[in-house]
């Protein structure tokens, strides 16, 4: 494929902004090459500015849920735009998009909105401190929490010593805050909360952590999990950015039967346009300001624009039976992928729940962010490579979860792995 336009759109994107992109993972470091710049999608697919279409399993990371440029969407953000585009005054949609929230997830009973997933956490994390007067908090491996000083953190050499920065810009003394555990590893967990119970703030996971690939929660882990917070008075927060409105109405802890104290979201509730929030127990969200001690502001939050194309995307989900058409998708996926592997001979494990999906170029079982790191992430880039070259574009490296959306058809999925089974073979 002659890719001369994204080639010359990314010189010039070199000039301007740094490694040419505004979030690292797009400059395909990962995968090798350089990235094609988007000209236009629609349902499961993109344009290249080159003219090529691809079949589309990114999904824009998450929120394009009923596909790219969902009619409704689009129509909502239009009269939205119609109106104005930011006032800084209460408006009705905020309250309606805080309401679905409130009566779709069991753990929210109130909600504050920001702009992104990054902040929402960020927020969840002081307003965990402001409520229990400590200052300590639990991350895990691998789990990613947007780019927060207290969240980009990595563990430090055993496994109760505090954590280390893992981006240079972050203070060691922030890290040091900062617990970090592997991911469903009850003992590691119960010594934890032996050693540090009383000064634990909150601990904050992906119930279905996504951000290394894609694994699940051990029988019991979630339970444990919360079984301790709440002996300890520690908040449990459960990040949903990825996974809310995505794996089920209620999100994973619809799934899952588990009520954190906080959550938070972002992607799809905000239909593709900026949004975050974080919910959860009244008594702990109001000791946000202006009721409590705890600051947190925003310039555009609640923005008509973001309120409007969420709005229009929950209430999609809804009326389509949107969760069972994902899951049989899934399925085909799954099944698909995992007999083209076999008849070609490769080791891989394709990990799934609903409409999110990993394929780990391992023989091994994936449980945790060392189990992940097991995969062959050279053999990847050239599934990657391989798939790119057939139209099909996947995320562009081994530790980021696809995303099917309701746009996606029984046939794409047929396509997708006749194009996995010829690319098998050639690994
Ligand atoms: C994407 C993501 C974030 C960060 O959200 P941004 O909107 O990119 O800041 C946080 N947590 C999880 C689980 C995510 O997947």
């Amino acid at each position: 494929m002659n890719r001369a336009r994204s080639e010359a759109l990314f010189a010039e994107a070199l000039r301007y902004l740094p490694g040419g992109v505004n979030s690292p993972v797009r400059a395909f470091r990962a995968v090798g090459g350089q990235p094609f710049f988007v000209d236009r999608a629609a349902g499961a697919r993109v344009w290249t500015v080159d003219g090529e279409e691809l079949l589309d399993y990114v999904g824009t990371w998450g929120p394009a849920i009923l596909g790219h440029a969902h009619p409704g969407t689009i129509a909502a953000v239009k009269a939205a735009a119609e109106r104005g585009t930011s006032f800084g005054i209460p408006n009705p949609l905020e309250v309606a998009l805080a309401r679905r929230l409130c009566t779709q997830v069991p753990g929210v009973q109130k909600v504050r909105l920001c702009n992104s997933g990054t902040e929402a956490c960020m927020a969840a994390i002081r307003l965990a401190r402001g409520f229990t007067r400590r200052d300590t908090i639990v991350k895990f491996a691998g789990c990613y929490h947007g780019h927060g000083d207290s969240l980009l953190v990595k563990a430090g050499s055993g496994a109760l010593t505090f954590g280390h920065p893992d981006s240079a810009g972050v203070p060691a003394d922030f890290a040091r805050h900062t617990l970090v555990l592997p991911f469903n590893d009850a003992e590691a967990l119960r010594a934890a909360f032996a050693a540090h119970g009383p000064s634990l703030a909150a601990v904050i996971l992906e119930l279905v952590p996504a951000n290394a690939g894609l694994y699940l929660p051990r029988p019991g882990f979630l339970e444990l999990l919360r079984q301790l917070c709440t002996q300890h008075g520690t908040v449990l927060i459960a990040d949903e950015v990825m996974t809310g409105f995505r794996l089920g109405p209620a999100g994973a802890q619809g799934l899952y039967g588990l009520t954190p104290d906080l959550s938070t979201f972002g992607k799809i509730i905000g239909g593709g346009l900026p949004v975050g929030a974080l919910g959860g127990r009244a008594d702990i969200m109001d000791y946000l300001a202006p009721v409590g001690p705890v600051y947190q502001a925003g310039t555009l939050s609640g923005n008509p624009l973001a309120m409007a194309a969420g709005l229009a995307t929950l209430e999609a989900l809804e009326n389509a039976r949107a969760y069972e058409y994902l899951e049989t998708l899934g399925q085909q996926l799954e099944t698909g992928l995992n007999d083209a592997a076999r008849a070609a001979g490769v080791a891989v494990r394709v990990q799934r729940r609903g409409s999110m999906f990993c394929a780990y170029f391992t023989d091994q079982p994936v449980w945790n962010l060392a189990d992940a790191l097991r995969a062959d992430r050279d053999r990847f880039a050239r599934f990657f490579h391989g798939m790119l070259a057939r139209g099909i574009y996947l995320a562009p490296s081994q530790f980021e979860a696809g995303f099917l959306s309701t746009a996606h058809t029984p046939a794409d999925i047929e396509r997708t792995v006749r194009a996995a089974a010829e690319v098998f073979k050639t690994l």
